[in-house]
């Protein structure tokens, strides 16, 4: 009946560990659907990898984590002066990380909860959020000589995903934070997307600084061998050519089965992008071929019978109708069968640990 994410818990604990033990100062980040585990089964694991922080995306966020990890929480999007970085629970204040990423942020949150603790985020070539160097200085002097202290918790640098050194570009931004005054004995830098290999070069050249890699995707989703995923066939007909099927009245282009399996746009399944080749030359060619995707099926994440299938037609709220052409292997209500996801994308009916 359900789409379900089937995680080999053995094998996933043991990469968790794994990561956790190269990687000291982890921060553990759960945000969004929880990379597909969903948040609060990521705050247990971060507890139990004991980590001292983890990071959330988002202030909304908090609820779901608070009570699942005991320590300290990092929210990523940066504070404003509005919306839900307002609405916090008293109960969470000491333990929450702000992220501070424009000075006029700095001296709101400063006059309206002096003790908060924060991390000032840098520009980095994202381009998304943080501080210029010049703003840096400004911040600076905000602080003041002390820096405020230990709620002062450091630097955050979020990097593009784009392979290729980031070092040059982080060492250029901890020298503005050098040279804006606001390095002290052990001042952390928070990061992401560096390598293991960027990550060990940087403890190293910055060895008085404290390095605080922010991990998602390598961490949770690392080991794809311990993941499967996979849908329900729901049901089976047969078809001849001609013969109409539906939503939208289609008919079947050749002789074959309309499979019916769950997991829809609810879920997250959408249609593929046809992949490989698509020159006008190469669709001619299939077309000629009479290949099934030239009368408009279009390619589906769900394997059967060891190959992709395409849907029949585009993916309901809960089910898809793919069509399988005769010849292929053809399931049986009640068969499972592997389904291609995006992680960070899908909601799974079920997670099973095993
Ligand atoms: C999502 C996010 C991360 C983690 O990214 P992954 O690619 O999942 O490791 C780290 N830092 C920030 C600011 C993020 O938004």
């Amino acid at each position: 009946m359900s789409l379900t994410l089937t995680v080999d818990g053995d094998r996933w604990r043991t990469h968790l560990k794994e990561v956790a033990g190269e990687q000291p100062g982890l921060v553990p980040v759960a945000k969004g659907n929880g990379y597909g585990f969903g948040l609060a089964r990521l705050a247990r694991k971060a507890a139990w990898l004991g980590v001292d922080t983890m990071a959330v995306g988002t202030y909304d966020e908090l609820p779901e984590v608070s009570s699942r990890f005991p320590g300290g929480l990092l929210v990523l999007t940066p504070w404003r002066p509005f919306g839900a970085a307002l609405d916090v629970d008293d109960s969470l204040q000491t333990r929450l990380v702000h992220t501070v990423s424009r000075v006029e942020d700095l001296r709101a949150l400063r006059e309206r909860q002096p003790d908060a603790r924060f991390v000032l985020e840098l520009r980095t070539s994202m381009l998304r959020h943080g501080l210029t160097a010049r703003d840096l200085r400004e911040a600076a002097d905000v602080l003041g000589p002390g820096h405020g202290g230990r709620r002062f918790r450091g630097i955050a640098l979020h990097l593009p995903l784009a392979s290729g050194s980031h070092l040059a570009e982080v060492h250029r931004l901890v020298d503005e934070v050098v040279g804006a005054g606001l390095a002290g004995s052990r001042t952390a830098i928070w990061v992401s997307h560096l390598t293991g290999d960027e990550l060990a070069r940087l403890r190293t050249s910055h060895a008085d600084f404290e390095i605080r890699p922010r991990i998602g995707t390598q961490l949770w989703l690392g080991d794809r061998g311990a993941l499967r995923v996979t849908a329900t066939v729901l049901d089976v007909h047969a078809v001849e050519r001609g013969d109409v099927f539906g939503y939208r009245g289609r008919s079947a282009p050749k002789s074959g089965h309309v499979v019916v399996v769950s997991g829809g746009t609810a879920h997250g399944i959408g249609l593929e992008a046809p992949t490989g080749d698509s020159s006008i030359k190469a669709r001619a060619a299939t077309i000629a071929r009479g290949g099934l995707d030239a009368v408009g099926f279009v390619r589906s994440p769900f394997t059967i019978d060891g190959k992709q299938r395409l849907f029949a037609e585009p993916p309901h709220m809960q089910a898809s109708m793919l069509f399988l052409p005769s010849g292929a292997h053809v399931p049986a209500v009640g068969d499972q069968v592997d389904v291609r996801v995006r992680y960070t994308a899908t909601t799974f009916d079920r997670v099973v640990v095993t």
